[in-house]
């Protein structure tokens, strides 16, 4: 249970050094202008962010998960990818966490510019669809850890779940849709349904997926 793993009670209060020890060589000379800006949601075996972090060397980005687990093979293959590329791999890292309750203790308002979903579980029921990870109460806290122009990235190969998170975006205030030129010109979409191994899966049966890419947007005034 959530007992079980310590939470920040702050974003302050989240330790650097302690996931880019490189970066942040220690706890008490933290450079407060450098700040998490990529989070995974429900990271699994994290091939996503093994995939970003090469991508954009200069972003901080952390993956989210649940399972404790999964989250140390995560750690585990990051920390084996540091020793096998030194200087590369250090700006990427994962913590155990509840992401439905605790966005708010790792990220301040505005802190992030892409936040992303990929092949969330379904809970199928009506009953449980509380316990999505797209849903329009958390769309609010995403929205204030996000920046104006921030991206949301969700993909899915349940069609049912895919246009549930399409409707919470598309129905939601501070987000709007990217335009199919954008879409085909941001070099992350293509990872969505490639980088992660829930992905590989669905790609080598051949499954359909359903992807939703929403901006955040400024307040109307
Ligand atoms: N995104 C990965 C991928 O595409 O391979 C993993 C997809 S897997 C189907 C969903 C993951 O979300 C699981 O690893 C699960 O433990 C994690 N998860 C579910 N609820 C979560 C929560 N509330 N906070 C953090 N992680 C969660």
């Amino acid at each position: 249970s959530d007992s079980h793993f310590p939470v920040p009670l702050s974003p302050s209060h989240v330790d650097y050094s302690l996931h880019y020890p490189q970066l942040f060589p220690s706890s008490d000379q933290i450079d407060s202008s450098r700040k998490i800006q990529f989070v995974d949601i429900g990271c699994g075996f994290g091939g996503l962010l093994i995939s970003l972090s090469t991508l954009f060397p200069e972003t901080l980005m952390i993956g989210m998960e649940l399972r404790d687990k999964v989250t140390e093979y995560v750690k585990e293959r990051i920390s084996g990818l540091r020793v096998a590329n030194p200087g590369q791999y250090q700006n990427v890292s994962v913590v155990r966490t509840n992401s439905m309750k605790y966005i708010p203790n790792y990220f301040e308002k505005g802190q992030l510019s892409k936040m992303f979903f990929l092949f969330p579980d379904p809970h199928f029921k009506e009953k449980n669809h509380r316990r999505r990870v797209i849903s329009p109460h958390l769309l609010d806290e995403y929205a204030y850890a996000l920046q104006v122009g921030g991206i949301i990235y969700t993909i899915t190969d349940v069609e049912e779940l895919g246009e549930w998170m399409k409707s919470c975006l598309e129905n939601h205030p501070m987000f709007e849709a990217l335009l199919e030129k954008e879409l085909e010109a941001d070099p992350v979409v293509n990872l969505l349904s490639t980088a992660t191994e829930e992905g590989q899966k669905v790609a080598r049966n051949g499954g359909q997926t359903f992807q939703a890419v929403y901006r955040r947007i400024a307040p109307a005034s």
